[in-house]
């Protein structure tokens, strides 16, 4: 039988066509708000003990890789030696022994670690174990619930995946985005799918707790056969979460820039409607062999047990101590992000004994109301009695001109307990959120 995709009615006025620029709403307010001047709110936020009930989380940035995407507007590095990025593990332990001093730990240890990047499976099994037990030692593992690494297959061995098994992951998180080596090529992606068979192979003998694989929807020259292919091949992999993001086209990307030199506005890759057509198709056909549909982005398989700590803290308010060059954190409703440029990152760490904090943010009330709604907005779900105990605000008389729109469109609908979101909805609720902006802060970049 013949398999096609159905599309989806699109939100009125918004976007068709791919255009670049940043669409996935990752925080409030948009970066473009953090500055240097808050600095000081950064740096005070760090002497102010935290509540007793909030939780802390751990964020490590790794910036290298072993090739650039063409997708990618990360700043990551593909051409550092070992003494480079030995450097680079000494300045992380040491920014973490200087937050160490200071009053917003509270006694506190983490309760979730994420290796992000960058690929922090680049680096080798005793560069990793040396990172790991230098930042266990200021800060002990012992209440962690989770610790997710993300990783390139390409860069994996049964060594390297028991070292990483063996300093606490709990969670693997594979960087696949296609199962097709042409689409993975054209992308410039440093893996091929044989590498993504055998490093899953080895990390389910590992026996990781969870793991996590990531698709993205749209790549350059994807199409509706080879999607659908690809969430076949998914379901065969019997992942314990899947996590598929949709194609965007940042402006410090590869395929921006050669969008520029030829004069396209539009980018080479599917439009919205079909980018989210796919995502639909995918998660119903998850749903069909048991997953559970756990944000926007996440099927879950046992959904009532597979949890992601992370990002449920995160969505939460949670303390989230970054750690790296451009790594972003929160601590006491304070946002901040690190030094962008490695070699200042390590000096500023190494030589001159600071913190590379380089802009920051503090939240006022509303500006936490409004972050924590929308980011849990991206679960399809939001309880009005979490925000009415929190922050002591019926969030659906707070923002009944909103509420009400979309509960009008059809896009939500809202009782006395919840608001809930259709699954149309919820596969374009980035872009729902921008009418909860406070009204200085729309219209702005995410970068
Ligand atoms: S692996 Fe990730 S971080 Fe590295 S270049 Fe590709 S998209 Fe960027």
């Amino acid at each position: 039988m013949t398999q096609t995709v159905r599309p989806l009615p699109i939100l009125e006025g918004r976007d068709h066509d791919t255009k670049a620029g940043n669409y996935f709403v990752s925080n409030y307010p948009p970066f473009a708000y953090w500055t240097e001047a808050g600095l000081g709110e950064a740096r005070d936020a760090l002497d102010v003990p935290p509540p007793a009930d909030r939780p802390l989380g751990l964020y490590v940035h790794i910036p290298f890789c072993r090739k650039r995407c063409h997708f990618c507007y990360f700043k990551v590095y593909t051409d550092r030696n070992a003494a480079a990025i030995k450097q680079y593990i000494d300045a992380v332990q040491r920014e973490l022994a200087m937050y160490a001093e200071h009053d917003f730990l509270g006694g506190r240890k983490p309760q979730f670690v994420y290796f992000g990047g960058g690929t922090p499976s680049y680096l080798s099994a005793a560069q990793l174990t040396e990172l790991t037990d230098g930042l266990k030692a200021v800060l002990p593992w012992d209440e962690v619930e989770e610790v997710t690494f993300e990783c390139e297959p390409g860069t994996l061995n049964e060594k390297k995946l028991q070292a990483i098994r063996d300093f606490g992951v709990t969670r693997l998180s594979f960087g696949i985005e296609n199962f097709n080596d042409h689409i993975l090529e054209t992308n410039g992606r440093a893996h091929l799918s044989k590498q993504v068979y055998a490093a899953y192979e080895w990390a389910r003998a590992v026996g990781f707790p969870q793991i996590n694989i990531d698709l993205i929807a749209g790549m350059l020259e994807e199409t509706e056969p080879n999607w659908i292919d690809n969430i076949r091949k998914t379901i065969e992999l019997d992942p314990d979460m899947v996590t598929i993001y949709q194609m965007e086209v940042p402006f410090n990307t590869t395929i921006f820039k050669r969008m520029k030199e030829e004069g396209k506005l539009t980018a080479p890759v599917a439009d919205w409607d079909t980018k989210r057509a796919w995502v639909k198709y995918a998660f119903d056909e998850l749903e069909k062999v048991g997953y559970g549909i756990s944000s926007a982005y996440t099927a879950a398989k046992n959904p009532d047990q597979t949890r992601f700590v992370y990002r449920d803290h995160l969505w939460h308010g949670a303390d989230l101590l970054a750690l790296g060059v451009s790594s972003f954190g929160h601590i006491n409703r304070t946002h901040y992000q690190n030094d962008k440029h490695i070699e200042s990152y390590v000096k500023t760490v190494l030589d001159d004994g600071r913190l590379p904090l380089q802009r920051g943010y503090r939240i006022n009330d509303d500006e936490a109301l409004i972050r924590e709604m929308i980011l849990q907005m991206k679960t399809g779900k939001l309880e009005r009695d979490y925000f009415r105990d929190k922050f002591d605000v019926d969030i659906v008389e707070h923002f009944a001109d909103v509420y009400r729109q979309y509960e009008q469109a059809g896009f939500l609908t809202i009782d006395d307990k919840r608001i809930t979101l259709q699954r149309d909805a919820m596969l374009q609720v980035d872009t729902m959120l921008h009418e909860f902006f406070l009204p200085d802060h729309r219209g702005q970049r995410y970068v």
